[in-house]
């Protein structure tokens, strides 16, 4: 079974190699969804969504929301920030499943572990 939790942070980017628009500097609303598989616990769940939440606002938000993304992600398109947050989850030691980071409304990455 997996657990889907969704956050929004709010950053601004500019993609230098880009030849349109996205060149300037602009921002996007991000929406993330961070998904967790594995067995339910004594307890009934695969883990506390409070227990996500916490390890999510101070590994990911607190590093992203409101910030200029070039200042903390070289090159960041929705790719590598999306790779940039599973670093940060890796190294508190959640177990993600996949990971997706919409950038816009109608456009997102996924990042699957390979087991
Ligand atoms: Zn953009």
């Amino acid at each position: 079974m997996s657990i889907v939790r969704r956050y929004s942070f709010e950053a601004a980017h500019k993609l230098e190699w880009h030849t349109g628009k996205c060149r300037e500097l602009h921002g996007h609303g991000y929406v993330l969804e961070v998904e967790l598989a594995g067995q339910l616990d004594e307890r009934g769940v695969v883990m506390d969504f409070d227990d996500l939440d916490k390890i999510v606002k101070t590994e990911v938000l607190a590093r992203l929301d409101h910030r200029f993304l070039n200042e903390v992600v070289n090159n960041p398109t929705a790719e590598l920030v999306a790779c940039q947050i599973a670093e940060w989850l890796d190294a508190a030691g959640t177990m993600w499943s996949e990971l997706r980071l919409w950038e816009t409304e109608r456009g997102s990455v996924v990042l699957r572990r390979q087991s």
